[in-house]
């Protein structure tokens, strides 16, 4: 059986605790391989040895830095496909899907490659006479990243790509489920000259995050996962005195109006819906269609289900892969077995599917949902499309804003003026006006609003610079004897 162990120190040490976690194959059910999962004394190491590397990094200079990580583009460009196999054969999406997490997450290293310009400072010549005033911006020390099951490679990369850029040293603990991207990626940034102890990966469950959140020599938690987890991560490493981003669960809406291409509308809900069998934070997961056209768009979404083509990531025609668990996939499932004793409509049930070995689920599209209803209530995280009928404009967005959720919403419409006026008065994070998953370019930031995320700082571009760096202005007087005498007055400028 294959052993997944940690990385420290640029290479691979085998866990001593004894605990191992199950990495199962989704398209087949089986176990593949064993991941250590760290105990508090490998956590405790990990962190000790990104301290000690922490030292020589933040003195590194900026061109280094940044020719390193131009060398870690070049790599992840070279080896897309390699990477992509490897989500692929964990996660169960297929290796296409897999190929745009890869790209997507490579915008944010292409990003970080930037870095020397990001962090030049202000500076206030002749503040008062003979004093100046500038900014800098310094590292944290040793930083975490906690990350879900869902972009094993992507959402890593969001986080790494600028700490470590900053002159921080980064501790990555990936999902116990999909551990083997880390470990590439970690190789990878050892080929490009990143210097030992500098990204670390540690795999691990609870125990390894909890002693992470109370660890004295951590200064921040970037967290992305479930809204309760990231809740607690929250709470408890700012208790501890950690600067923590914590981005939790979605619920995202399209409201389509009346004047959309309905066409246009229906293949983007579809594709957003089911891409990556619906595991993605940023997935559609409720249309909101405004009465006069639900019926139609309704057919719409139907007639483009049977097309879907489900299957593992090693049949090149498969467009949707299985659930990551059977757990999971039987959770999915019993949102749709529900949603009819709730009053909801099933229009399409692709829960037949879940008698293979495989963590499969066909899609579903359930219509007539509403607010009460377990599969509108809570995060499915799957191949289901809800429908949800609104009367006019002002009852969808009234919906959304009364969603705990914010982290992405889409309008369909031809109408600027009330699309403007959606962008203007929705309460989510990130907004697409005719574009169903508005995952915000890398130098932008990516984060929700409400149980969305949790702390102030959005994650990459702008504000992961602010998040992974802390403010510092001096204030200088060069000795001129021609000025100096002794004036015990509060120091003024005029
Ligand atoms: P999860 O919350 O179960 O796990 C996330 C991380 O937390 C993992 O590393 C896991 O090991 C750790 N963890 C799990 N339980 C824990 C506990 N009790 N105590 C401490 N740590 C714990 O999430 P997941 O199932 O891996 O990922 C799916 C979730 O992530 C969905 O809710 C999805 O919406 C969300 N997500 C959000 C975003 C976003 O940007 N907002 C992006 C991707 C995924």
């Amino acid at each position: 059986m294959q052993r997944i162990s940690h990385w420290v120190n640029n290479k691979v040490v085998a866990g001593t605790s004894g605990n191992v976690g199950k990495v199962y194959n989704p398209a087949t059910g089986e176990v593949q391989a064993e991941v250590d999962l760290a105990s508090v004394a490998e956590v405790d190491a990990v962190v000790a040895a990104a301290k000690e590397a922490f030292v020589t990094w933040r003195a590194t200079n900026l061109s280094r830095r940044a020719e390193i990580m131009f060398r870690m583009r070049e790599l992840v460009d070279a080896n897309r496909k390699e990477l992509a196999n490897i989500v692929s054969l964990e996660h169960g999406k297929v290796p296409s899907d897999a190929m745009g997490e890869i790209a997507r997450g490579l915008e944010n290293i292409e990003f970080a490659c930037g870095i020397p310009a990001m962090l030049k400072g202000g500076y206030s010549e002749q503040a008062s006479g003979g004093v100046d005033v500038y900014s800098i911006r310094q590292p944290l020390g040793v930083v975490v990243g906690i990350t879900p099951f869902n972009f094993p490679a992507m959402v890593p990369m969001w986080m790494f790509a600028n700490a470590i850029m900053c002159g921080n040293t980064f501790v990555l603990k990936p999902s116990e489920k999909d551990p083997s991207a880390a470990m590439f990626v970690a190789d990878l940034l050892r080929q490009a000259g990143l210097p030992e102890g500098v990204f670390n990966v540690l795999h691990g469950d609870k125990v390894s995050v909890d002693r992470l959140l109370e660890h004295k020599d951590v200064q921040s938690i970037s967290f992305v996962g479930s809204t309760p987890i990231a809740k607690y991560v929250y709470e408890t490493g700012t208790k501890n005195g950690k600067r923590v981003q914590a981005l939790g669960g979605a619920k995202n809406h399209m409201l389509v109006l009346p004047d959309a291409d309905l066409d246009m509308a229906a293949d983007a809900a579809v594709s957003a819906a089911y891409g990556s069998a619906g595991e993605r934070c940023m997935a559609v997961s409720v249309v909101l269609a405004v009465d006069s056209v639900a019926d139609a768009l309704v057919d719409k979404l139907k007639s483009r289900i049977p097309n879907i083509k489900v299957g593992p990531g090693t049949d090149p025609a498969a467009e949707m892969g299985p659930l990551i668990s059977r757990e999971h996939r039987d959770k999915v499932a019993s949102f749709v077995t529900n949603a009819n004793a709730e009053g909801a409509k099933v229009v399409v049930d692709g829960t037949d599917k879940a008698k293979d070995a495989g963590f499969f689920l066909n899609p579903s599209l359930i219509d007539n949902v509403k607010p009460g209803m377990k599969c509108y209530d809570e995060e499915i995280f799957g191949p289901v499309l809800t429908v949800m009928r609104v009367k006019s404009y002002q009852e969808g967005l009234d919906t959304i804003n009364a969603n705990q959720f914010g982290n992405g919403t889409a309008i369909f419409t031809r109408d600027g003026g009330v699309a403007r006026q959606f962008q203007f008065d929705v309460q989510v994070g990130m907004v697409g006006i005719n574009v169903p998953i508005p995952v915000p370019v890398s130098y932008y930031s990516f984060g929700g609003w409400k149980a969305s995320l949790f702390g102030d700082q959005h994650m990459y571009g702008p504000e992961g610079i602010n998040f992974f760096t802390r403010g510092k202005v001096v204030t200088s007087r060069w000795p001129d004897p021609r000025t100096s005498s002794v004036n015990l007055g509060f120091p003024q400028n005029r």
